[in-house]
Formats: C-alpha cells, sequence, structure tokens
C-alpha cells in the first residue's frame, strides 16, 4: 500500500502558490513559515534591480542584479514574468526557478505582486494557486510597517499612498484570507496547500493507477 501511496506522490504535477498582498500585511514572515514547516515547498527566489535591505541574502531572499544584468535576463526570455515596481526597482522570475521542481511533484512558492500573478495565470493557468492577504485594518498596516523597521520614513509614506491601489486586486486571487493572526494564516494556508495538492489535474498519475485497478477487477 505505501508502494502505491510512494508512487502517487511522484507523480504529482507541484503547484505553483502565490502569496500577495499590501506591504506590511506579513507575507515575508508567512512564506518563511510555510517553508520551514514543509519541505515539498520550494521558495522562488526572484530577480530584483532593488538593493538588499539589512539581513536579505543573495540567492536566499532574492537575486540582487543591476540593471544591466537584468537587460540581459529579458533578452534571453529568461523570465516567467516581470515587472517593474511603482518605486522604480524591477523583478522577474526566472522559469529556471519553476518548471523543473513542478514537473517532479515539487510545489513552488512566491511572493510577487497582482501584475505579476495575472501574468503567471496566463501562461499556467492550471498550475497557479493565488492567494491575497489583506490586513486587518489600515492602522495595523501601517503599525507593521513603522516597527518593521527596513523602510525609510519616506518609503513608508510611499507604500501607503499605494495601498488602496494593491487593495483593489484583492478580487483577482482564488483565495483570500485577512491576516489577524500568523499562526492562524499559515494554518489555513497549509489547509488550500493540501486541497490543492489533491485536485485531480495534479494528480497525474491517477490515470495509471485507475487503470491498474480496472485491470484488477477485471482479473478478479
Ligand atoms: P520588496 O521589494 O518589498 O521585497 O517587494 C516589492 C513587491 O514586489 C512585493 O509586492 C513583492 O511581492 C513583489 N515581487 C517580488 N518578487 C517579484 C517577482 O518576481 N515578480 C513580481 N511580479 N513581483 C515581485
Amino acid at each position: 500500500m505505501t508502494d502505491i501511496i510512494d508512487r502517487l506522490k511522484k507523480v504529482r504535477k507541484g503547484a505553483m502558490f502565490i502569496i500577495e498582498g499590501p506591504s506590511g500585511t506579513g507575507k515575508g514572515t508567512i512564506a518563511k513559515e510555510l517553508l520551514k514547516r514543509d519541505s515539498n515547498i520550494k521558495f522562488s527566489v526572484s530577480v530584483t534591480t532593488r538593493k538588499p535591505r539589512p539581513g536579505e541574502q543573495e540567492g536566499v531572499d532574492y537575486y540582487f542584479v543591476t540593471n544591466e544584468q537584468y537587460n540581459e535576463f529579458m533578452a534571453q526570455d529568461a523570465f516567467y514574468e516581470f515587472v517593474d515596481s511603482q518605486y522604480g526597482d524591477r523583478y522577474g522570475t526566472l522559469r529556471s526557478e519553476v518548471d523543473s521542481f513542478i514537473n517532479v511533484g515539487q510545489d513552488v512558492l512566491f511572493d510577487m505582486d497582482w501584475a505579476g500573478a495575472r501574468q503567471m495565470k496566463e501562461k499556467a493557468k492550471d498550475d497557479v494557486v493565488t492567494i491575497y492577504l489583506l490586513p486587518p485594518s489600515i492602522k495595523e498596516l501601517r503599525h507593521r510597517l513603522e516597527n518593521r523597521g527596513t523602510d525609510s520614513k519616506e518609503l513608508i509614506e510611499k507604500r501607503m499612498n499605494l495601498i488602496l491601489d494593491k487593495i483593489s486586486h484583492w478580487d483577482e486571487f482564488d483565495y483570500v484570507i485577512v491576516n489577524v493572526n500568523i499562526e492562524e494564516t499559515v494554518l489555513k494556508i497549509q489547509k488550500i496547500i493540501s486541497g490543492e495538492r489533491m485536485k485531480r489535474v495534479r494528480q497525474v498519475g491517477l490515470k495509471g493507477f485507475v487503470k491498474e485497478l480496472v485491470r484488477e477487477a477485471q482479473d478478479d
């Protein structure tokens, strides 16, 4: 029996989980928790031209590149999706970060904005699951941004001004969670992940399995 289950697991198609929400909703912390708790999810490290923040690591949080290097990736058609942020920085998801994992049943987690999520849905519809995190209140969001201590006052104001625009895309997402409590949100997302893994379209090994069941029934 365990043989069958292991085989089915191997032939599952991985899903792409995109988590988005305004800065300060806890996306980063939640993503880290999910990755820590589930070894079958890999984080898609994006390419960005933005400068690293204190504590951010090359190849872990982002691949930090120059504009020239970014242009090179564009010329090679290396991106699955890419976007120029309203802050003037550029971000892109490398194809190489995604396809090799999905095809061997490994799920991939993305931290990307709504424009990227939209591009991914267009390109890989059935493989993509999008989750939007809403803050419990705008006051709470400002508080979290200020407490994070990573952004200047000016940048916080800029982020706050863009929040309405960001939030207006909440209804393009498959799942929406109001992130009141990080632990509860992580548990909710883990449930989403479990459900999505069981979808027929992802269980590509089922066809062969059912064929065997039918043959067994006929021989019985
Ligand atoms: P930050 O600079 O604060 O890390 O990210 C700024 C925004 O860019 C966030 O909304 C984040 O989700 C988004 N982002 C990060 N990587 C990518 C990416 O590869 N593609 C897209 N479209 N957005 C990204």
